[in-house]
């Protein structure tokens, strides 16, 4: 059984069956039928389709909306705003999916010509996080549709409600059996659904420790993997700022989500000349922060996503006070059931520390003062990750030397970091490899036939 818990109240919602290894099968077998077909479908249905899904999206937003707020916590508005998103990718990749897709031309000369053309693959198993239940699953599923592959998904375990409800949107839009299917499964049983020579590919969403261990059993049966894992952003920001919009963003990126954002800042570096105004604005918003019912409109949080994370959260804010940082305020749990937690910042992290180097996925932040650009360079540069970047800085050389030298996979200037349903996003180190959305994400699953031709 799949349990799944409202973390706003500590109430049990609903039991899951785990599928059994012959309902695996079942599915599995499934997906190959529904691939023999789709594989084969003109991309004006594949656009079609698309625009079906988005539409029976548009017509249970608010559910959708509800299920993910009840089962991982997410405030009721940004969880409409994820199923407006989702839809706004569906409808992108519908319109621009198919010129995505037209064939490549070389000339050889005296040798004739090559043509690449963009063929489906297969079924793709997406294993996927609760973090944004929904846009994880259709950045892959979009792009699975026009590609003409078929998907199976593996969402997180305590988000099985809105699994089952984007499953019961593939019927709801006319998709064939098989086109897209929701597994309820655990962990465990990922390595059978990898191993099998119907699946052809997996692509994960989800932390470091998952993202390695699906990697392996994907390197071992010889199956391509794209990688999104997790991040600790820096947010750097520099003399030339606007400094009341640094802060605000600033704020705004480390406690969306209750701070279970894989892009968003979670490392505040300013530069020493405007440090002390910054962290005292900074400190002021941070501890404003109104944590609450996430049915509720106007409260800026809602709980974290389980008391497994708040548990985790609070052993990490431990971690850092063994290390000698300083927790100047937050970080404390509210009374009743809930995993609630308040907004806080550490200070005096040490960059050789486990604390530095982890991802904290909660309304922690840490803050750093860098002398120089060298410096906050060299603190961004300083952890495994390398996902994404928000530098604040009116000075064009700055520009240059940010995007040049911070090792991420984006970055965002004079704004906080976020997704959007048309450009590339992915990262470096151990924050993964491969690239999701735009022509770049539609073709990481496809296979580039080249055709050569006297
Ligand atoms: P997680 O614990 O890594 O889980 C992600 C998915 O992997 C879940 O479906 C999980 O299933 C599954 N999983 C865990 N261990 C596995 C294993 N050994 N083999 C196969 N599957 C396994 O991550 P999460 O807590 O759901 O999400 C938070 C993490 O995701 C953060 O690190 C965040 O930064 C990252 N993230 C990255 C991006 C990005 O685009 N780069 C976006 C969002 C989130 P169960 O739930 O059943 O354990």
């Amino acid at each position: 059984m799949i349990t799944t818990t409202n973390p706003a109240t500590g109430e049990t919602l609903e039991s899951y069956a785990e599928l059994s290894g012959q309902e695996i099968e079942a599915k599995l077998a499934k997906a190959d039928e529904a691939y023999a077909a789709w594989r084969r479908s003109s991309l004006d249905e594949r656009s079609a389709m698309l625009l079906s899904l988005a539409e029976a999206y548009e017509a249970h937003r608010d559910p959708l909306a509800r299920q993910a707020t009840l089962e991982m916590g997410k405030t009721l508005s940004s969880a409409r705003a994820e199923v407006d998103k989702c839809i706004a990718l569906m409808r992108h990749m519908a319109e621009a999916g198919p010129g995505m897709l037209e064939p490549l031309h070389w000339d050889l000369g005296d040798d004739g010509s090559a043509e690449g053309r963009w063929l489906a693959q297969g079924p793709v198993l997406a294993v996927m996080p609760w973090n944004y239940p929904y846009w994880q699953v259709v950045r892959f599923l979009a792009p699975a549709i026009m590609a003409g592959n078929v998907g199976l998904l593996k969402h997180a375990s305590i988000v099985q409600g809105c699994a089952a409800m984007m499953d019961a949107m593939m019927s709801e839009a006319g998709a064939p059996e098989g086109l897209f299917q929701n597994l309820a499964i655990k962990s465990d049983a990922v390595e059978s659904i990898i191993a099998d020579d119907r699946v052809v590919a997996a692509t994960l969403t989800g932390s470091e420790k998952a993202g390695s261990a699906v990697a392996e059993l994907a390197g071992k049966h010889l199956k391509k993997v794209v990688l999104e894992l997790g991040g600790s952003d820096p947010f750097i920001v520099m003399p030339s700022a606007d400094l009341d919009a640094a802060v605000e963003q600033a704020v705004l990126a480390r406690v969306q989500n209750t701070g279970q954002s894989c892009i968003c800042g979670k490392r505040m570096i300013v530069h020493a000349d405007i440090y002390e105004r910054f962290r005292d604005a900074f400190y002021a918003q941070m501890q404003a922060v109104q944590a609450g019912d996430p049915m509720d409109d106007g409260i800026d949080m809602g709980p974290l996503s389980s008391t497994d994370q708040l548990e985790t959260v609070l052993e990490q804010i431990e971690t850092a006070k063994k290390e000698g940082a300083t927790l100047e305020f937050g970080g404390e749990v509210q009374d009743g059931a809930g995993a609630f937690i308040t907004a806080g910042v550490l200070t005096g992290v040490e960059l050789d520390s486990e604390t530095a180097n982890a991802e904290i996925f909660g309304p922690i932040a840490q803050l750093y003062r860098a002398q120089d650009i060298d410096e906050a360079i060299h603190i961004a540069n300083a952890i495994p990750y390398g996902l994404g970047s928000s530098v604040w800085t009116q000075d064009a050389d700055e520009e240059e030397r940010f995007v040049r030298d911070i090792e991420s996979g984006m970055t965002a200037i004079n704004q906080f970091l976020s997704s959007h349903p048309v450009a590339p996003f992915g990262g470096i180190k151990k924050s993964g490899h491969g690239r999701e959305l735009s022509h770049l994400g539609l073709h990481e699953f496809m296979n580039l036939k080249t055709v050569f031709r006297p």
